[in-house]
């Protein structure tokens, strides 16, 4: 209580963006003049997880743990300092080895835009780039998947079903077996 310390209190912000710039703990503890287990508690409490000391800064995959879903689906993440971020647009910066610029958009190949993997990411120019990946990853104009077999390696043929299951619930009524 009122007690003055040669380096002020951190903020709790401040802190947790030394450590993802890649401060160590140890560092932290020693530039605020407060201990170890201080220093990692307080990063606990904001959600951040303990980094692997052989994994640098926003590398790990735990770096951060307060991921949060925005209303149009997409994952966001808390980047200390009251910032969010979206997950796929970072984990691209990360693969790129760059930020992205203006019209740039990411594709997410599968369509969940939860599945932030650089697998699932694709980078498009711009918008109109974009929307040409849905249309020639879209398995037709409609659907997604054949509605039956929920596989999109065979041909779309009518009514969200492939050229198979098209065949089998048209003929499946003359055919005993079904
Ligand atoms: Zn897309
Ligand atoms: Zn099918």
């Amino acid at each position: 209580m009122g007690r003055k310390l040669s380096v002020p209190e951190p903020n709790i912000d401040e802190l947790c963006q030394r450590y993802m710039d890649g401060w160590s703990s140890l560092k932290l503890a020693k530039y605020y003049g407060i201990s170890k287990p201080t220093v990692l508690r307080r990063l606990r409490i904001t959600g951040i997880k303990r980094r692997d000391i052989r994994v640098r800064g926003s590398m790990h995959p735990n770096w951060i743990t307060g991921k949060i879903i925005n209303k149009d689906g997409y994952v966001k993440l808390n980047v200390g300092g009251g910032k969010r971020v979206f997950e796929h647009k970072l984990i691209m910066e990360k693969h790129l080895g760059r930020k992205l610029i203006k019209p740039e958009e990411i594709h997410h190949i599968n369509g969940d835009k939860q599945d932030n993997v650089i697998e699932n990411l694709e980078l498009c120019k711009d918008r109109a780039d974009h929307k040409r990946k849905h249309q020639q990853y879209n398995w037709s104009t409609n659907y997604l998947c054949c509605q039956r077999c929920k596989k999109t390696e065979i041909k779309h043929e009518a009514h969200g079903l492939c050229i198979n299951c098209y065949q089998w619930i048209r003929y499946k009524g003359d055919r005993a077996d079904g």
